[in-house]
């Protein structure tokens, strides 16, 4: 369990008497003052750098925070402590006997989710734990969009976090954070998203996510939460692993191919039991002869038992996986990743996996630490966003937390996403 310290919190009688000391003679700065109806008090935030004071000044008679001042004056009430997962910290202190006064967490300010330990349990001091409402709002449902004859199902496979540098390269963090903001380990929230693809004959799917094969160390270091995973946004769209007949990968690194093979009974086999499944030629060479640089992202067990069970393709550039579904090579991200190209009744959708992890990635320049060959990239993501702002092409974001797809536009030459899913 990490805990940060959040804030102090002081019990005050009168807040202007106290602002005069912590704002006036102090020089700190209200950052913000809301109610908490469930403490009966308003809460007046004042920055100190990574942590602030919280002036508690009760706005009833019978609010914990009155009661406390008419006991012991005004004076220190309380000191917070943020968690990442507060249900997981409750579990964890409750194991270990420690006396707490709420058994489970409630809301508290700014739309975090708080609970308090006993002082008796803390050398009598009232320690507040706290999980901030999160920062990036995170999106699964499933959605359906009609493309010419198709029909596409946007999925989700649950999140990730991981590095902010890392996945915005040279960008300096003062600018990606204001697009996705960082924990306190620096991670940001990713989306794991495969998408659907179905004419009347075929029921394919690209890509599927991380999978539930995760050890516990890696899944504490990605931050996996896959409490909403793939299994039930394709149960919620009506569908199972059994109806899937064609799996494409648009490469081979673990968050995309992860749910590729599932662990039964011991053994790794195919997680659609009915499925062909499609990987590029060179993209295979490379995942199955890792070097030190990628060797974390390939992981054999998420792609070696396809081609032991016979059920794995392997093809060329530009190949067409079903009609009107291509591979496009990008390059970049790896040597042979693949972009995906959907097309039906002169309409075009692009699952761009890797090239545009986010819609925070649109500028040209803003490309993954991750990237093999980033100057691929880069020659990649300039013609084709000229292309897919000419020709309306559909994006899918399959790492975005919060947006599944969009269109590129360009007005008074700004680039920017209008968001359709
Ligand atoms: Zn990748
Ligand atoms: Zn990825």
């Amino acid at each position: 369990m990490k805990a940060v310290l959040d804030h102090v919190g002081i019990a005050v009688s009168d807040l202007r008497a106290s602002l005069a000391f912590f704002e006036d003679a102090l020089g700190l700065h209200v950052e913000c003052s809301e109610d908490v109806p469930s403490q009966r008090v308003r809460a007046t935030f004042l920055g100190t750098g990574r942590s602030t004071l919280e002036m508690l000044e009760a706005t009833s008679a019978d609010s914990p925070v009155a009661r406390f001042v008419e006991k012991r004056g005004p004076g220190q009430h309380h000191i917070a402590l943020r968690v990442d997962d507060i249900d997981a910290a409750l579990a964890h202190l409750r194991a270990r006997g420690v006396r707490l006064i709420d058994e489970t967490a409630r809301p508290g300010a700014e739309g975090a989710r708080v609970a308090f330990i006993h002082p008796s349990a803390a050398q009598g001091v009232l320690v507040e734990l706290k999980q901030p409402a999160p920062k990036v709002p995170l999106f699964t449902t499933p959605v359906r969009y009609s493309l010419g004859d198709l029909e596409l199902l946007s999925m989700s496979d649950g999140f990730i976090g991981l590095d902010g540098g890392a996945m915005f390269g040279v960008v300096p963090r003062t600018l990606w954070e204001k697009r996705l903001p960082p924990d306190d380990a620096n991670r940001i929230p990713l989306g794991m998203r495969p998408l659907v693809v179905r004419n009347g004959a075929t029921t394919a799917i690209i890509d599927a996510g991380c999978g539930d094969k995760m050890d516990a160390k890696s899944a504490q270091i990605y931050k996996l939460d896959r409490r909403y995973h793939l299994d039930h946004a394709l149960a919620d769209a009506g569908l199972s692993a059994d109806d899937i007949d064609l799996v494409i990968a648009s490469h081979l690194h673990f968050d995309h191919v992860g749910g590729f093979t599932a662990r039964r009974n011991g053994a790794t086999v195919p997680r659609f039991p009915k499925a062909r499944y499609v990987a590029h030629r060179g993209e295979w060479a490379d995942a199955t002869h890792p070097h030190e640089r990628n060797r974390a992202s390939y992981l054999q067990d998420n792609f070696v038992p396809l081609m032991d069970a016979g059920v794995l393709t392997l093809v060329d550039d530009d190949t067409e996986i079903m009609p009107g579904v291509r591979y496009r090579r990008s390059g970049g991200h790896t040597p042979n990743h693949q972009v995906v190209m959907i097309e039906s009744q002169g309409r075009t959708a692009v699952f761009a996996a890797d090239m545009y992890p986010t819609s925070a990635h649109i500028p040209d320049a803003w490309i993954m630490g991750y990237d093999l060959y980033p100057m691929d990239t880069l020659a990649f993501k300039r013609d084709f966003v000229r292309e897919a702002i000419e020709r309306e092409y559909l994006v899918f974001f399959e790492h975005d937390p919060s947006m599944a797809a969009g269109y590129l536009r360009e007005q008074d030459g700004k680039r920017f996403v209008e968001r359709v899913i």
